[in-house]
């Protein structure tokens, strides 16, 4: 099969030719109808986040057609059924997170794409446990960008509990879908982007975002939470200004920048911060479930499999509105 392998920090990914992969016990091979691209594939092709046992094929919003072992594992898994398999891959079900309804927090979890190879590829295997179901009306690009940015984007919103104002810093893959469900579910967006990024403040306006703004300027209201997708911790304290009395600031990346000191009057007043960290079963199952009926519509930009490269300098640069997507 053809497969673009991650190889040593700061090189681009590998095209290569791999023998097509053997499902084990538990496990469905899986043939890559279609995978987002994610920006914790940039931190880790830059080794901010690091990839314990290279080489490695990246990518973890698979969408894929189970070809093996389906039938054996579960019930509605057969061959030709369509599901995804998202960042978290694997988890030890023993642990005092697992057995508290936090496997998100496993110690020994195993990640899509980083320590299991992932959906840059013509094939894949993985756990069946852990795969999703697609809901039937998205297409194989539409639903990809649902299988990380709407998952653990979907995590984020949770930790903003009933917040009717948000902020979004940041309007990537995760915010365009998250501002359809914060609208379909009465809440207020406030989109932040790169000062002067014209384009997607437009964007946000189109989704339904109420105002839309530079990162550094004050929201017309004061926000009961954000959430912060940019991997910025410099928007940390502008975030912690945008906030009311009460409010969260939400860190919904896996890597950050350094945050700056800030005065502790802007922290005062019960406002918090914290990160968000992979996603649950139960989450992806919540949010596939909610997707279709809002109903989330994505903005994709498709790649072919040996322009994966390209898709991730055009994520770095910010050269797409939506999320990029391959299709091998
Ligand atoms: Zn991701
Ligand atoms: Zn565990």
């Amino acid at each position: 099969m053809r497969a673009m392998v991650f190889h040593e920090v700061g090189q681009p990914l590998r095209f290569e030719e791999r023998p097509i992969p053997q499902p084990g016990p538990g496990q469905l091979l899986i043939r890559v109808l279609a995978c987002g691209v994610c920006r914790t594939d940039l931190h880790l092709v830059d080794g901010e986040v690091q990839i314990p046992q290279p080489p490695r094929i990246l990518g973890h919003m698979i969408v894929g057609e189970v070809q093996a072992g389906g039938e054996e594992v579960a019930e509605g898994l057969g061959d030709g059924a369509r599901i995804g398999v998202p960042w978290l891959g694997w988890v030890d079900g023993t642990c005092e997170y697992c057995l508290s309804g936090r496997e998100n927090l496993c110690p020994n979890a195993r990640f899509t794409g980083r320590d299991i190879d992932g959906g840059f590829a013509e094939y894949t295997v993985a756990d069946a446990r852990f795969c999703l179901p697609i809901p039937a009306s998205y297409s194989n690009e539409q639903a990809a960008p649902l299988m990380c940015a709407g998952l653990i984007g979907y995590r984020a919103l949770r930790m903003c509990g009933d917040a009717r104002r948000i902020g979004f810093y940041g309007f990537g893959d995760s915010a365009h879908i998250l501002a359809q469900v914060c609208r379909w579910q009465g809440r207020s967006v406030y989109a932040f982007t790169r000062p002067g990024d014209d384009t997607t403040q437009d964007f946000a306006r189109e989704l339904g975002a109420v105002w839309a703004g530079g990162s550094e300027d004050s929201p017309p209201e004061r926000l009961e939470a954000a959430i912060i997708f940019a991997p910025v911790g410099s928007l940390v304290p502008f975030a912690l200004r945008a906030l009311a009395p009460g409010g969260t600031v939400v860190c919904a990346g896996i890597h950050m920048s350094d945050i700056p000191a800030f005065p502790y009057s802007i922290l005062w007043e019960e406002r918090a911060i914290r990160s968000v960290a992979n996603l649950t079963r139960l989450d992806g199952r919540e949010m596939l479930a909610l997707a279709p009926q809002v109903p989330v519509s994505t903005r994709v930009s498709t790649y072919e499999l040996e322009d994966t490269n390209s898709a991730l300098d055009d994520l770095r640069a910010g050269r797409f509105t939506g999320a990029a997507v391959i299709v091998p």
